[in-house]
């Protein structure tokens, strides 16, 4: 595969992402993909057929449940991922559907928020997210996935401890730098290099640093007009050695119409830096 393919998040039905039709006429060969609430193996092969005609192909998917709310970063706390005790039976079991019917579309992982991880020595019920992830790894496993923890709830240091203790080799990171902006959780370059070994999917998103940070959340912003730096990071994942789907992730654009033109935009600045970084080697 060719260093640094680009990427957009996509969505099947309505909802977050952008249809993948849309990402083909921006010249974009892989997709990331949200969930969809329907996964019958039929589905599935009705997708796949899709994809195949635009010649495209579905990195990893993301699975997000009913009765999260990203509202604020204390509702985040509460309401997402495999965290709260009360849903992690059923989120788990949810996850390992979501990995079957990534394996019908031949993607690579599976991807989710697993939520605002607690730190070791809170004891009980870290242990408890510990095995929900364990058990979705092991599912994942044997279907040949891998399963992406997306950044930016916690630190980088309380997530290395995490995948550590998890100790599943199919466990990695998806790296969003613009949630640990978002979230107030450090600065995302220097996180980037610190859980570099274990990053095997990335989003290219940007974000404003909130005025308190890690109390209000940070703001969303067009892909180089943020606070990330856009060329810093892409160098960053050069130097951890990631030549991965570079996926474009626009989440709060006003509307579909301008959340094309972003991601258009994105997809050139991306193309420019590529040529420049990747041609120098
Ligand atoms: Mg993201």
């Amino acid at each position: 595969m060719q260093r640094w393919p680009l990427g957009v998040f996509a969505s099947i039905d309505a909802g977050l992402g952008v249809q993948p039709e849309v990402a083909h006429a921006l010249g974009v060969p892989t997709i990331q993909l949200h969930a969809p609430r329907s996964r019958t193996p039929r589905q599935a092969e009705a997708f796949s057929a899709r994809l195949r005609e635009l010649g495209m192909q579905v990195t990893v998917v993301f699975g997000g449940f009913e009765g999260e709310s990203y509202a604020d970063i204390a509702t985040v706390g509460r309401t997402v991922g495999l965290v709260p005790p009360a849903t992690r039976a059923a989120r788990t079991a949810e996850m390992k559907e979501i990995a079957d019917f990534a394996r019908r579309l031949e993607a690579e992982a599976i991807g989710l928020h697993v939520g605002a991880l607690p730190h070791r020595a809170e004891g009980a019920d870290y242990g408890g997210v510990l095995s929900a992830i364990r058990e979705v790894c092991d599912h994942a496993g044997r279907l040949g996935l891998r399963v992406h923890l997306e950044t930016g709830q916690e630190p980088a240091a309380v997530l290395l401890e995490f995948l550590g203790d998890a100790q599943r080799e199919n466990l990695a990171i998806n790296f969003d730098p613009a949630n640990m902006i978002l979230y107030g959780c450090g600065d995302p370059i220097r996180a980037l290099g610190d859980v570099g070994p274990y990053v095997r999917s990335v989003h290219c998103k940007d974000a404003r640093w909130a005025a308190r940070p890690g109390v209000d959340w940070g703001r969303e912003a067009p892909l180089g007009e943020g606070d990330v730096g856009m060329e810093t990071f892409l160098r960053t994942l050069a130097a951890i050695g990631y030549f991965g789907p570079l996926t474009i992730e626009r989440e709060t654009a006003p509307d579909a119409q301008r959340q094309k033109e972003e991601i258009g935009r994105g997809v050139a600045l991306l193309n420019g830096l590529k040529a420049k970084i990747l041609n120098r080697d």
